[in-house]
């Protein structure tokens, strides 16, 4: 029969903390072990966690005592039934991690087993020493003692509790952790619209810490970076229904000039009423490359000027919007040099490219940056014109002339003198780029069989 006595208080048993996840508190487990050892009389109880392996995690100790980890368990356990509640357990071979820490042999040991999911070898393990201090042995004590077990059902809720606890504590970890390291800015608010979350990356768009904070602190950062993009006004007019249309999703770039952000806002699970997810992503980058292949694209690689499809996609975009505001006539010109094949013959390809690319510069230092010049092929140019008179288009055709006939142009193989032969139009009615420029085409081959160096325009009189 074990003593039904407390350990004596000269038990030399180390009085160190037993150790406790960060954050989770001990104090219910500690004091069902302390109840239940008090109650059965033993000196020590040990209350650990143990799962298939066998392995045994200390989770509480009466008195406290420092347990490591011991192995081993699920061999004995696995041969006893536990069934009927705690049970002398003779085959544990007490491991000498704990039988160092008491000061003499223990003389019987009971298991009280605590099954919870993931770890059935859970429980607690009574110890009575040997030579024990005289003890009382009362009716109480000896009714209580056969009682622990209905303590089990206690443990295990106790294991479960603090299992789920310490499991919603690992998901928030990775949870903030995730959140952290994404590359990306993140704003999460809550669906109570209280508070929200900012992480490290929002954190540094917003010049302020990663963390909680209220919805106006958000919503006064956000409001601040928006009103500094060159789009602002733009991107007031998209988030207006915000405020009413939980549910919409919307994507725009914030453009602060020297930073793009691509900005996605997304209810969560698809209702604004659960909250709503803000991530900004940097494509300053891709915009430089996207913008330099556009310009590619869209560039006459030896002259810089618009090439043929450029010419064509602004040139339709000009008639539309002239088309739609009905104003703003809009005049073509196309200008082809004189002679061309010639000075390629006598001065060499590579002279030839030097005219082209001095032409190009002379006809745009004379347009305005709305007219549109390109080279359309070869030693071919076309412009279109908008919002002048017949007379002033063709004063400008003229002008064009001059300055390509201005000087000679002065290239490596020698001074080149050059002119150049201009047709000229405007637009009429709803006309087509198309036939636009079919009639400039025949102006200028007017111009050229009229003896060349010169402008025709077929609104008005040969002005050569
Ligand atoms: P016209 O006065 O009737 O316009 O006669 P032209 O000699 O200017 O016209 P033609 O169409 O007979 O010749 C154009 C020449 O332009 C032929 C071609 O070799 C040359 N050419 C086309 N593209 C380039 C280029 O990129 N660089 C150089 N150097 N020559 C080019
Ligand atoms: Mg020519
Ligand atoms: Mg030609």
């Amino acid at each position: 029969m074990p003593p039904l006595a407390a350990a004596s208080p000269q038990t030399p048993i180390p009085q160190t903390p037993q150790a406790e996840p960060a954050g989770i508190s001990n104090d219910g487990l500690d004091a069902l072990v302390n109840f239940a050892r008090r109650a059965a009389g033993a000196d020590v109880l040990l209350a650990f966690e143990a799962g298939d392996d066998g392995l045994a995690k200390p989770l509480s100790a009466s008195p406290k005592i420092d347990f490591m980890p011991f192995g081993k368990l699920a061999p004995m356990l696995h041969a006893a039934d536990w069934s009927q509640g705690p049970l002398a357990a003779e085959m544990f071979n007490l491991p000498s991690t704990i039988q160092v820490l008491l000061d003499r042999p223990a003389r019987e040991l009971w298991f009280l087993p605590a099954p919870v999911p993931e770890a059935r070898f859970s429980g607690m393990l009574f110890i009575w020493l040997s030579n024990p201090p005289p003890v009382c042995e009362c009716s109480f004590r000896l009714g209580m003692r056969d009682q622990v077990g209905m303590l089990a059902p206690v443990f295990s809720q106790m294991l479960i509790d603090r299992g789920t606890i310490l499991r919603k504590r690992q998901a928030m970890q990775r949870f903030q952790d995730l959140f952290g390291s994404v590359p990306n800015g993140v704003v999460i608010i809550e669906g109570h619209g209280q508070s929200g979350l900012i992480n490290a990356q929002m954190a540094m768009l917003f010049a302020m810490s990663a963390g909680e904070k209220t919805v106006s602190e958000i919503a006064e950062a956000m409001r601040a970076l928006r009103e500094r993009c060159i789009n602002a006004e733009f991107l007031t007019e998209l988030y207006r229904p915000l405020q009413r249309a939980l549910d919409l999703e919307l994507r725009a770039v914030w453009d602060l000039g020297h930073l793009k952000l691509e900005v996605e806002t997304h209810p969560i699970l698809g209702n604004g009423r659960n909250g709503r997810i803000w991530l900004f992503h940097d494509v300053t980058a891709q915009h430089i490359v996207d913008e330099n292949l556009r310009k590619l694209a869209a560039t006459d690689a030896l002259t810089g000027l618009w090439n043929r499809r450029q010419f064509f996609a602004a040139g339709e975009a000009l008639l539309a919007e002239q088309d739609a505001s009905g104003s703003e006539p809009v005049a073509a010109l196309m200008l082809d040099i004189d002679y061309f094949k010639a000075i390629n013959d006598r001065y060499g390809h590579q002279a030839g490219d030097e005219v082209l690319r001095e032409i190009s510069a002379r006809l745009k230092s004379m347009l305005r940056h709305q007219d549109q010049l390109s080279r359309l092929g070869g030693e071919e140019f076309a412009v279109l014109l908008s919002g002048l008179s017949a007379p002033g288009v063709v004063e400008i055709a003229e002008r064009l002339r001059q300055a390509a006939a201005s000087a000679p142009v002065s290239t490596a193989d020698g001074d080149i003198e050059v002119r150049i032969s201009i047709g000229v139009t405007q637009r009429r009615g709803d006309e087509s780029l198309v036939m636009l420029l079919q009639r400039a085409d025949k102006a200028l081959y007017a111009a050229k069989a009229g003896g060349r160096n010169r402008v025709i325009c077929d609104l008005l009189a040969d002005l050569v």
